[in-house]
């Protein structure tokens, strides 16, 4: 069949940015279908990128060439490593951004992607053929046929503004919403929920006293969030504090029943760890203040973002409890705060690719799956698009006739837990579902001294190479860090003395005869790199961003033992596979409860039915057993 595209990525936000690219970089005709090609990039909330785990995230996107990590390091204002006083595993990186210039430099970077098209317009319903995917129509009449749909809507499918009283249709502020897409996923029968998000005003910097405010300055060596990039050019700036009051709780409480949260006009539940300053006041009561970061949201805007009080509560209320905050008593509000409520899909409706279970060829990432940031979307973004790609590439037309089916060697691209943030994302989300917008915490991941932020790259690169989402100049550069730090390594486990040689240079240690490796000694945390370096002046060759990785390795080598064993255990119980049309109910010893649990997620391994809540170790004995037993009588039938 002739098809208009292979892929079409609809929605141009941080995961159909990530999507499409994935996607044309994999080699298949693809199309980024958004409303607005103006506002492709843009930043519905914060204008800022990274944190405690999203950060990680974006260092596994750049890993597999994504857009975001190159995007942020030309638009960010701001850098500051979060935790870096803390081990290399749960340091942050984050960046405060330009928000136009966020928006211009992923533009840019779509504008003559290879294999890609961008095209304006609205989605409005999905064509289906036999279960499969066959293409989608827009809202102003025109059809398109494809292979697949990578659906990346975030909070526009029937959002709802809510600001006090007031309730506006509406995906973000001043974008109208996607009603006939959320018609469709309805009639295709998706499990759809509604989750709630906020926002706060922003004000106008030239109105805001900075005298009564702390200072916030970024780090002094801003280090980028891109493998590919040394250092940043853009001009740095400050960021300042300022805090809530009691006169603030005090106005805000008075005025509790206005918000639009608390007056029962939003029914979705809004993110637990991003909390409403309504939600900060009521549920933590007893705090006489809360932090308020004010951040410019460009080098030549004024426009300046409070982080901290975003809310549902009319705008003269708003305006009352802003006044009250020390430093912004005369302040102009540019735009008002608001909630927005919307609907998303069920992700234990989707497999580890992303894909629907319930359409084929259907992929759904981002906002709509029920997370919520920037940095999630954009990590399912790129894993939708890459799988969407494979499947599209493993189409067999060998058939004469107008269903198209997938071939027998389809590959799919999945990363689990041990892997990536990336896997701990997808793999929560598809087993535990998102009854509460769901963001990434260093503290989701079990293996934490793997997963680490500085060696996405060590860890995603090669995999990327192989499954084909990797860029030529990438992968040039990767392969020329790898055997540079291959020559690093070997030169660190090399060289070594004994305790009284050492002692000779001034390195005390346990004088138990051992030769120690320079790796060893990197171990000791009282022992620095320059101190090795004056010992052996070969190391000085070594380049920076390289000894930083090795010094990594070092510190984590003693626990990396233990935490393989833990990884080799859990990747046991992955490469259980439970048959796709496992019946539940064969299976007499299970609970109703647990059974309804197994058959709403379809886990794909018994490792994955193990993490469902509820799911008991009782559960995944019988589970085991019976999967052994029906394998048993196949094999024998055979
Ligand atoms: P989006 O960035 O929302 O992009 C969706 C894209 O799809 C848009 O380009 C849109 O035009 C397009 N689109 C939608 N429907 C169609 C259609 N039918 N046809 C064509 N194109 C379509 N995150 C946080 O981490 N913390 C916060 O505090 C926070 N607060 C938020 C407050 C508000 C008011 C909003 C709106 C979002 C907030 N977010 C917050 C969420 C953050 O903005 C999203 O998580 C992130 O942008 C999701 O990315 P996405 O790609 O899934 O969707």
């Amino acid at each position: 069949m002739e098809q208009d595209f292979d892929v079409i990525v609809v929605g141009g936000g941080h995961a159909g940015c990530e999507a499409a690219a994935a996607a044309a970089r994999m080699g298949v005709k693809t199309a980024l279908l958004t409303h607005k090609l103006e506002t492709i990039g843009v930043m519905s909330c914060n204008p800022a990128i990274g944190g405690l785990g999203k950060g990680h995230l974006v260092r596994e996107v750049d890993a597999l060439d994504g857009l975001m990590g190159r995007v942020i390091d030309k638009a960010g204002i701001q850098f500051r490593m979060l935790n870096a006083s803390k081990g290399p595993a749960v340091r942050g990186p984050r960046a405060q951004a330009d928000r136009k210039l966020y928006r211009e430099a992923m533009q840019a970077e779509l504008q003559d992607y290879p294999n890609l098209t961008l095209v304006e317009g609205a989605a409005d319903d999905l064509i289906l053929e036999d279960g499969q995917v066959a293409g989608l129509k827009t809202l102003d009449g025109r059809t398109f046929q494809c292979r697949c749909v990578v659906l990346t809507t975030g909070t526009f499918l029937r959002g709802m503004i809510h600001r006090g009283e007031e309730q506006i249709p509406a995906g973000r502020v001043g974008e109208a919403p996607s009603v006939g897409l959320a018609e469709t996923m309805e009639r295709l029968g998706f499990p759809l929920g509604r989750l709630k998000t906020g926002t706060p005003a922003r004000l106008d910097g030239r109105t805001i006293d900075w005298e009564q405010c702390e200072e916030q300055p970024g780090d002094v060596k801003p280090v980028p969030f891109s493998y590919l990039n040394q250092e940043v050019s853009i001009p740095q700036i400050k960021c300042h504090i300022t805090y809530t009051n009691e006169k603030t709780h005090k106005i805000i409480a008075d005025n509790l029943h206005r918000s639009a949260m608390y007056s029962g006009n939003i029914s979705g539940v809004g993110p637990r760890y991003c909390p409403s300053i309504e939600d900060k006041i009521s549920r933590f009561a007893d705090k006489a203040r809360h932090q308020i970061f004010l951040e410019p949201e460009g080098l030549d805007d004024h426009t300046v973002y409070p982080n901290g009080i975003s809310t549902s509560l009319p705008v003269e209320v708003q305006d009352k409890y802003i006044r009250s905050i020390a430093g912004l008593e005369n302040v102009e509000v540019l735009e008002w705060g608001y909630a927005i409520e919307y609907d998303y899909c069920d992700p234990r409706d989707l497999k580890a690719t992303l894909e629907s279970k319930r359409a084929g060829g259907l992929f759904l990432a981002g906002q709509i799956n029920g997370t919520t940031g920037y940095e999630e979307a954009a990590a399912q973004g790129l894993m939708a698009g890459v799988n969407a790609a494979l499947q599209a590439k493993y189409v067999d037309n060998s058939v004469d006739d107008s269903r198209e089916t997938l071939r027998e060697d389809a590959q799919v691209f999945t990363l689990d837990r041990a892997d990536a943030y990336i896997g701990v994302l997808i793999d929560d989300l598809i087993t535990r579902g998102a009854p509460e917008p769901y963001r990434m915490f260093t503290s989701r991941a079990e293996y934490r001294l793997r997963l680490r932020a500085d060696n996405a790259d060590q860890r995603l690169t090669d995999k990327g190479i192989e499954v084909g989402c990797v860029g030529v100049s990438r992968e040039k550069a990767w392969k020329a860090k790898s055997e540079k730090l291959m020559a690093a390594r070997e030169m660190v486990v090399s060289l070594n003395m004994t305790p009284n040689e050492l002692e000779a240079h001034g390195i005390g240690i346990n004088k138990d005869g051992q030769r120690r490796s320079v790796s060893d000694l990197l171990a000791y945390l009282d022992i620095g790199w320059e101190q090795l370096e004056a010992v052996w002046p070969q190391l000085g060759m070594i380049e920076p961003d390289i000894r930083e990785q090795v010094e990594c390795d070092a510190l984590y080598a003693n626990y990396m033992e233990r935490h393989e064993a833990d990884i080799a255990a859990f990747r046991k119980d992955e490469a259980l596979a439970l048959p796709e049309g496992l019946d539940y109910a064969d299976i007499g010893s299970l609970s109703n409860e647990v059974r309804a649990k197994l058959e709403q997620a379809r886990p794909a391994t018994l490792g994955a039915a193990s993490r469902i809540p509820g799911v008991t170790p009782a559960a995944i004995v019988a589970l085991l057993r019976h999967v052994k037993r029906k394998d048993k009588k196949q094999k024998n039938a055979a």
